[in-house]
């Protein structure tokens, strides 16, 4: 037994005395997903977030599920992000019964538009993950299922499987559900350090008061290295600033999510349409701006001539948590007992949330390491990042 907490005997937790056995700092989405999938494994959670539910990187999201499009079809995004899409498929009917939230989830699928120079490539992508149902349309298909499209797009690779859903309401289903479950979710608590026994981390300090538990696990998006510096470790997590803006959708509605390299469009069951994003290092500035807003509108404009007749709902920036390789850390610190990551979801937090925190939560309380989380191993970088002492 170590700081009046009684440790996790190998495979589950027994019992339980002062404090919690896990304590989660941060309520974005992945945040709730990990203090749900933890509460589901009995665990005792206390989550805290600074701000409120949702207030970041996962309120600003578009809320696309949209592995294939975000990866041109290559790389381990493919197979996570499909993993991650069909558990969350799995997960919502319970997500909506215990909170009552739904977030609207929308199978539309995603037309990746194809620039001249990418036909070829993105013809091979359509050809190699036929098995996962996408398939090449040639110019004339692609203008069947969108007549309003501008002229000069090759074609598209269709990825029927992919989908989209409301990121904020799934953040919160995440919370409220945790909470049915047992956690205890405590929006405006910051985390401003941790309870040291040794080496091992076990607990927080917030302004209310200390919160002794078993094991911390950090899921502050773009802070999460601030906070990783504080302990000594360096995770090589960088603010890539995302903005984006709402219309009112052109009738009739998009058949797709539309995917170029420049803009995305992504129709939502309310009659809105989601126009993103910006990729640009602004430091932790999470204010939009007229110059990035009006390059956005012309670019949405450029793909789908008919939306320059569309209202103009408002616009908003976020902050993506970025790694080196794009991927996040997802699992135990090294050399720093009691200590978990879930961070550097870059621009899939949303998709891969579901993932995430199945995979940490089967690691963390039944000690199984299930191997999607080889990938994403924390100390993927060390020979990078610090591991002071
Ligand atoms: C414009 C934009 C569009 C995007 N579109 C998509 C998309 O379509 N699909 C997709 O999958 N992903 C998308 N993303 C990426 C996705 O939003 C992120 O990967 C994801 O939200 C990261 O979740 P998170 O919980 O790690 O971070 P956050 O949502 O930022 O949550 C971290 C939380 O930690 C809290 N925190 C920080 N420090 C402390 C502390 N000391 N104590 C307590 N709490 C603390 C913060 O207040 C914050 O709420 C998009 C992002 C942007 C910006």
């Amino acid at each position: 037994m170590r700081g009046g907490l009684r440790r996790r005997p190998p495979g589950r937790y027994l019992g339980r005395m002062a404090g919690c056995d896990v304590v989660v700092v941060g309520g974005g989405v992945i945040g709730c997903a990990v203090a749900f999938e933890l509460a589901c494994e009995g665990a005792s959670v206390v989550l805290v977030e600074r701000d409120e539910i949702g207030a970041h990187a996962s309120g600003a999201a578009a809320g696309m599920l949209a592995p294939i499009a975000e990866s041109s079809g290559s790389g381990p995004l493919v197979d996570l992000g499909l993993r991650s899409l069909d558990r969350i498929a799995r997960r919502l009917p319970e997500l909506e019964e215990l909170s009552g939230i739904d977030p609207k989830l929308l199978r539309c699928g995603v037309l990746r538009l194809a620039p001249p120079g990418e036909v070829e490539d993105l013809r091979a992508a359509a050809a190699a993950l036929a098995g996962h149902a996408c398939e090449w349309l040639d110019p004339d298909e692609l203008h069947k299922r969108e007549p309003r499209l501008a002229e000069e797009w090759g074609g598209a690779l269709w990825a029927a499987r992919e989908a989209c859903l409301d990121p904020l309401s799934l953040t919160r289903a995440y919370a409220v559900s945790a909470e049915r479950r047992g956690a205890d979710v405590r929006p405006s608590t910051a985390a401003r350090g941790v309870i040291r026994d040794g080496a091992r981390v076990a607990g927080i300090r917030t302004d209310a008061g200390d919160i002794p538990a078993g094991d911390v696990v950090l899921c502050a998006g773009v802070w999460s290295g601030a906070i990783g510096a504080a302990l000594g470790r360096d995770f090589p997590i960088e603010p890539v600033k995302g903005q984006i803006l709402e219309l009112e959708a052109p009738e009739p509605t998009l058949p797709a999510i539309l995917w170029t390299p420049d803009v995305y469009l992504v129709p939502r069951p309310d009659g809105s349409l989601r126009v993103g994003a910006t990729v640009e290092r602004a430091g932790f500035d999470a204010r939009p701006t007229a110059g990035a807003v009006a390059a956005l509108l012309e670019a949405a404009c450029g793909v789908l001539p008919p939306l320059s007749e569309c209202r103009f709902e408002r616009a908003w920036a976020g902050l993506r948590p970025a790694t080196p390789d794009r991927l996040p850390l997802v699992g135990r610190v090294a050399g720093r007992p009691g200590l978990w990551i879930a961070a550097g979801h870059y621009r899939n937090g949303i998709l891969l949330s579901a993932l995430t925190a199945e995979c940490l939560a089967a690691e963390l309380v039944r000690g199984e390491a299930p191997p999607e989380l080889k990938a994403l191993d924390p100390s993927r970088f060390s020979s990078a990042a610090a591991t002071r002492t």
